[in-house]
């Protein structure tokens, strides 16, 4: 059996990425579509042959119940927008797929978790570094010691986003914070995996160099985790600034991954001279079809909800350190 999939939200990334990484899934499939761009909808059927019983309005969404044809619902909408979608696609019965940032605070994630619980449905976060492989073999040589025992993680994680000062990225009513909830999630999972540990606290700092340009949301964010074994970790996110890579320096060597979260190959090597390079993949593909076995065959679900609350709560505890002048703020996570 092949799941269908309805996407919610046919911005960039669902254009540029996960329909036609849904063209080479083979647990799941695009059967449905949900957008508030109606003009945007005969090009999507006719690509993706999708029927009109098939295509939602925002408005006309929840009526997505009765619709056999719909297994999952993907939202794919600016981050603060993530809970109502997710919340709706529960109660009407459907998995749910939700993008990162899961959501915009801890409390909002809580309630997606808890909806999801409720209707019985699987719950994923949008983390497709999860179902990499070069990002699996990064992670298994930490975990087997193959350089020894992580002393020093550090990952980058940003992009430029100049160009359009009114992109719902900069606004914080939309995004719920800047570079941070945008990329610097990827940062924190980077650091997580190289570590194999979660933090057990965080301090940070904010930076600008162009205020008035990114007057709403966060430019450029730093922040140092400790962890209880004694491994230290940082990251740096920025919507001002190219990151890509994560570090781990160990006891005997060095792993990187130097092309850590882009689309399309990500590679690395280390102090041996050992390659990382599983070569191109649809990194979406994997990981859709990841979450359908979780449901169809009860697989391992690799990026659940939980997952993505416990970044939340450290981007919580981030914001909450450079509020308080970069005080360090005690984790408890699981
Ligand atoms: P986008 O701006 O290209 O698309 C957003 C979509 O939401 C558009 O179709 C837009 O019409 C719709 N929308 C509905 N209400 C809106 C409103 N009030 N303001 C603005 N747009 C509104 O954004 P995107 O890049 O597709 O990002 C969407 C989500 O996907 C975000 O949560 C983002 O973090 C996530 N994302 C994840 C990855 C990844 O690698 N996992 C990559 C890109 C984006």
């Amino acid at each position: 059996k092949s799941l269908g999939i309805a996407l919610v939200g046919l911005g960039s990334y669902s254009n540029g990425q996960l329909g036609p990484g849904l063209l080479k899934t083979k647990h799941c499939h695009l059967a449905g579509i949900v957008t508030g761009s109606p003009e945007k909808v005969p090009q999507w059927k006719e690509k993706y042959n999708i029927p009109d019983k098939n295509c939602y309005s925002y408005e006309d969404f929840d009526t997505i119940e009765d619709n056999k044809d719909i297994d999952i619902v993907y939202v794919v909408l600016p981050n603060a927008m993530h809970a109502d979608f997710c919340i709706r696609a529960a109660k009407a019965g459907k998995h749910v797929i939700c993008e990162k940032p899961m959501a915009v605070s801890v409390a909002e994630c809580d309630a997606i978790i808890n909806a999801c619980a409720d209707a019985n449905v699987a719950l994923g976060v949008g983390y497709r570094m999860q179902s990499e492989p070069s990002t699996d073999r990064f992670k298994e040589m930490i975990a087997t010691r193959k350089y020894g025992k992580p002393h020093v993680v550090t990952a980058d994680a940003g992009y430029v986003s100049r160009g359009n000062p009114d992109q719902w990225r900069l606004d914080k009513s939309l995004a719920g914070g800047g570079a941070l909830l945008n990329m610097g999630v990827y940062a924190i999972q980077g650091i997580i995996y190289a570590a194999q540990e979660l933090p057990i606290s965080v301090t940070a700092q904010e930076f600008s160099t162009d205020p008035s340009y990114y007057n709403d949301t966060d430019e450029t964010i730093t922040a140092q985790f400790k962890f209880a074994s004694g491994t230290v970790g940082s990251i740096i996110t920025s919507h001002n600034a190219k990151g890509d890579r994560i570090f781990a320096s160990c006891e005997n060597g060095w792993i990187e991954l130097d092309k850590a979260h882009s689309y399309g190959v990500i590679r690395g090597k280390t102090s041996d001279g050992t390659v990382i390079d599983s070569g191109p993949q649809s990194q979406q593909a994997l990981q859709m079809d990841d979450f359908a076995l979780h449901i169809l065959k009860g697989a391992v679900n690799k990026a659940p909800g939980s997952m993505g609350k416990r970044d939340m709560i450290i981007c919580e505890a981030i914001y909450e350190s450079i509020a308080q002048g970069g005080k360090e703020i005690m984790l408890t996570l699981s």
